[in-house]
């Protein structure tokens, strides 16, 4: 059987018929569950633990005192929405799943993802904010850790903001009707102030921050050159995270993995300008007159870079067409390949024994194959040489290395694919390394010094 993939939708069930199977604490943390979502209840059941007979004596949900039979199951869950098989009993919960998914009724076998056809999330419920986490009946003691980590983050009275943005949205529509600039400013409000007052509870301060977040709503658009880092989202700075939730449309290239793609805003339109060797697919001049052309418009412009965008990203180009421009633009540091690889690599860039510097160069070679770089500051002991875009130009490099006076047996690495899933380390001598790393695909970066030989694989 292939892997369920699931997909979390929210529910409305106000008196929509639910079956709960089973009189137990299963059940009971199930209907527990279902109360306040206004269900119609129904427990089928022969006994009932003592919480469900309280909701019984409360008039909160009906009883069937009845054995959980292929018949009455056969006669009762085709009426229902939904259905809960939580009795102790792992055949009753199955026969009761398949009866379910022949009557193409939703059912939830507890603890036994196998047989059903949905799986409850865990939630963390802030009413109407709700975030429900799942890890696909994968590991839910993960689903439930990761919770309590999610209800720290999330203020108590999220719910008390939720529901002043709800009552402050007629007015919204009224006051800002361009639909953009109304969810700008509601973002401005979110992030701001006006936020903070409406979870005090203090509604005239939080009205007079939406009122100026309308106002500068009308502002114009800009542009943020923001460092992805050089794959794992882990390396996302805070900033870059905010500024991927707010943007309006993303531009990116081949250096950015989806899964950093994925935390960008959803609706934000995503427009690829990826230059792959040799066939260009948007000139730079290009990209820069697109950003140019979609900030005008008043759009929130992401421009996505690998790693740093200031180094070897080309942001320093990009920045100065924007500003000669006249449009805003911010800058929002990553992480660069270098530290990235070097950290997930378990190779430190300086190190007081052999490395009181680091540079950082680009291996691209010229149109004509030929690198030019200053040989002699590079090629020297006491320094760890970082070569960026320098795979297809490998054996060049190091041949120049030990022309300008490195020894052959001068310790050089290269990380391929650093940081992301698949991350392989090659590690060797200027003399060896072209050979042993002719598999290796790009994005990689080399690394050359004694530096190497301090590394520690993790
Ligand atoms: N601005 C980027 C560099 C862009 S130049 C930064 O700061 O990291 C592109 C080069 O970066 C690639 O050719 C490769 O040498 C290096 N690079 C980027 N991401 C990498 C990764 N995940 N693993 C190895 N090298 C990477």
């Amino acid at each position: 059987m292939t892997e369920p993939r699931y997909l979390p939708v929210a529910l409305r069930l106000d008196g929509a018929s639910v079956l709960v199977i089973g009189g137990g604490n299963v059940a009971a943390n199930k209907i527990r569950l279902l109360l306040p979502r206004s269900a119609n209840i129904t427990v089928l059941s022969p006994d009932l633990a003592p919480e469900i007979v309280q909701w019984l004596e409360q008039g909160r949900l009906s009883h069937l005192a009845q054995a959980a039979e292929t018949e009455t199951l056969s006669t009762l869950i085709p009426r229902m929405r939904l259905v809960f098989a939580a009795t102790d009993d792992e055949s009753v919960n199955r026969l009761a799943a398949r009866i379910a998914r022949d009557s193409n009724v939703p059912v939830c076998a507890v603890d036994d993802p196998e047989p059903s056809t949905f799986i409850t999330p865990a939630i963390v419920d802030r009413h109407p904010v709700q975030i429900a986490i799942s890890t696909g009946g994968a590991a839910p003691v993960l689903a439930r850790r990761l919770r309590t980590q999610i209800e720290t983050l999330v203020p108590e009275a999220t719910g008390a903001l939720a529901r002043f943005m709800q009552s402050r949205r007629p007015w919204m529509r009224r006051t800002a009707p361009d639909g953009p600039a109304r969810r700008r400013a509601w973002e401005d409000f979110v992030d701001g102030p006006g936020a903070e007052a409406a979870l005090r509870g203090d509604e005239a301060q939080a009205d007079q921050a939406l009122a100026a977040a309308v106002q500068g709503a009308a502002r114009q658009g800009e542009v943020w050159l923001v460092g992805a880092g050089p794959g794992d989202p882990d390396l996302l700075t805070l900033g870059a995270l905010r500024l991927m939730q707010n943007a309006d449309c993303v531009l990116y290239d081949q250096l950015i993995p989806e899964p950093i793609l994925e935390r960008v805003r959803r609706d934000a339109e995503r427009v690829f300008v990826g230059k792959r060797m040799s066939h260009h697919i948007m000139p730079q001049g290009d990209i820069n007159a697109e950003m140019i052309r979609r900030a005008r418009m008043g759009q929130r412009v992401l421009r996505l870079k690998g790693g740093d965008p200031f180094v070897f990203g080309r942001g320093g180009e990009e920045m100065a067409a924007l500003a000669e421009a006249g449009v805003t633009v911010r800058v929002m540091p990553g992480v660069t390949a270098a530290s990235g690889c070097g950290a997930y690599a378990g190779i430190p860039l300086t190190h007081r024994d052999c490395a009181q510097a680091c540079l950082l160069v680009t291996g691209h070679a010229r149109a004509d194959g030929t690198l030019d770089l200053p040989w002699d500051s590079i090629a020297r002991r006491g320094q760890t040489v970082v070569f960026y875009m320098g795979l297809s130009s490998l054996r060049e490099l190091c041949a120049a290395l030990m022309a300008h006076g490195l020894p052959g047996s001068w310790p050089a690495a290269v990380v391929e694919r650093g940081t992301q899933p698949g991350q392989q380390v090659i590690t060797g001598t200027l003399q060896t390394l072209p050979d042993h790393a002719v598999q290796a695909r790009s994005p990689a970066l080399i690394i050359v010094g004694e530096v190497v030989e301090k590394r520690v694989v993790l």
